[in-house]
């Protein structure tokens, strides 16, 4: 059927989509290529999810750190086709490692070697496993193997000891020793050199799929939180704020899903999410000379404030053009994942004073000038509380783990087998927008 045909045929069908993060709205996107009439409803007044800005005293950027991979060929695809990707921009970045109160340059296989983190026949040994995981294609039987139980074999015991594990715990906390290999086979052949940005914030594609789903007769509803999904009597059409709709597509999590589904035949596999706990210190003196700096210190006579987080990330470090402009400063992220439970334990105030001892140690163990409280210019602190899904083998690993009739369900946990990403979710907005013409198109 020609594109023109379809478009005439699906525009009377109403398709509401709950969520207007990446997933949401690179699905509304699709969605309308194909010609349907598309509704958004979103909690907050400002569109983006995860992928949302901040402002800070030069300009806005991601309140969660992103880059983007030269492999994430969806997100990469949906930039050129809409004259955006002069937007962004790839660097080669530097990375640190955090092992027992040291600081160890690993941005490339000789600085790696230079900072003796590892033995001669330690490096060697994950050099080795790290080929064969990114050039072998991928085996099956290994994709549900449990990553801590094969770490050693793969990497060899150093290198386990002294990086991978303790990322699986840093990362994944009580839920490391669930996560299966096909998780880390992803993040390692997915994985290039170069990293890619945009100046301002990923937010800035979201700001223009806002317009763009606006001025084909979408509507976005910010501030809208939607509590429950009904159904008309013939249980075909379903209702969200007393309008009706042809089909709903959700982002959200499956335990919320459960509440927003509970008059409708929903069924899931349990998913356990974790949050996502982020803060930004804007710094006028350059703290840390590495983009991302991994903290893996299971050194338990150290009581460094540090260690309560996963990873320190310096922005200015990746996006070149931040202080070419203005006076030069230096944002920089402390990260961690934790349970809403966790991150409550502490104020704001009391988060920020964390975060700030943390980033005084970390620069402390670089060869760069001291820096000082007094250095610091600005404070962001951002919360989600469904960021990172847990999916273990023979509990909830699969594609699709939820059903309701005349339901999609566009999330981070429909990725297996890859890590949650934006690229993901255009690649999701595309795959339930043609699963939902096909669906139409038996009607
Ligand atoms: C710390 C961190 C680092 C990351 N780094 C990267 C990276 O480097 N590169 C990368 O590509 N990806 C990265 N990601 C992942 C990326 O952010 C996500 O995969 C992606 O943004 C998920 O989009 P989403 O639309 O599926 O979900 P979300 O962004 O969570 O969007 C869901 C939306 O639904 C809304 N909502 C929830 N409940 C309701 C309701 N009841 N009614 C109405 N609206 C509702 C929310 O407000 C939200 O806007 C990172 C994520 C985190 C947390």
């Amino acid at each position: 059927m020609r594109e023109g045909k379809i478009s005439t045929k699906v525009s009377k069908f109403k398709i509401a989509i709950i969520g207007a993060g990446a997933s949401g709205l690179s699905t509304a996107y699709e969605l309308q290529k194909f010609g349907f009439n598309v509704d958004i409803y979103e909690k907050s007044n400002q569109l983006g999810g995860l992928a949302g800005a901040v402002k800070l005293s030069k300009g806005k950027i991601d309140s969660f750190y992103h880059h983007l991979f030269k492999s994430d060929k969806y997100i990469l695809s949906f930039l050129e086709e809409n004259n955006l990707n002069s937007k962004i921009q790839f660097k080669r970045t530097s990375t640190g490692h955090i092992w027992n109160n040291k600081f160890f340059d690993i941005s490339s296989i000789l600085t790696l070697w230079n900072s003796k983190l590892l033995s001669n026949w330690g490096l060697l040994r994950l050099l080795f496993g790290g080929a064969v995981i990114k050039y072998l294609p991928s085996f099956r039987i290994l994709n549900e193997k449990l990553i801590y139980k094969i770490n050693d074999k793969l990497f060899g015991k150093e290198a386990a000891l002294k990086i991978w594990n303790p990322l699986l715990n840093y990362k994944f906390g009580k839920f490391s020793n669930l996560i299966p290999y096909s998780w880390l086979r992803t993040r390692i052949q997915d994985r290039t050199i170069e990293l890619g940005y945009l100046s301002e914030g990923f937010e800035t594609i979201y700001d223009f799929l806002e317009k763009k789903i606006i001025s084909a007769n979408g509507n976005i509803y910010k501030n809208c939180f939607v509590k429950e999904i009904g159904f008309l009597k013939d249980k075909k059409q379903l209702l969200i704020k007393d309008k009706v709709y042809d089909r709903v597509v959700l982002t959200t999590p499956p335990s919320l899903n459960k509440k927003l589904l509970k008059k409708l035949s929903y069924k899931s596999e349990q998913i356990e999410y974790l949050g996502a706990l982020c803060g930004i210190i804007e710094f006028n003196k350059r703290p840390i000379s590495a983009y991302w700096t991994g903290i893996a210190d299971i050194d338990k006579t150290n009581k460094s404030n540090y260690k309560e987080f996963l990873a320190v990330i310096s922005y200015a470090e990746l996006d070149d053009n931040w202080n070419k402009k203005g006076k030069p400063t230096w944002p920089l992220y402390l990260a961690t994942y934790c349970s809403t439970k966790q991150f409550k334990k502490f104020s704001t105030q009391e988060w920020k004073k964390k975060m700030i001892k943390a980033a005084l140690e970390l620069n402390k163990l670089t060869d760069l000038e001291e820096i000082k409280e007094e250095n610091i210019i600005d404070f962001k602190l951002s919360f989600a509380e469904y960021a990172q899904p847990i999916l273990s083998p023979g509990k909830n690993l699969h594609p699709n783990p939820e059903s309701a009739n005349n339901c999609y369900f566009a999330n981070m946990h429909n990725i297996f087998p890859n890590d949650r990403g934006q690229n993901r979710s255009f690649y999701l907005g595309k795959k339930i927008a043609k699963e939902i013409l096909k669906d139409f198109s038996k009607i």
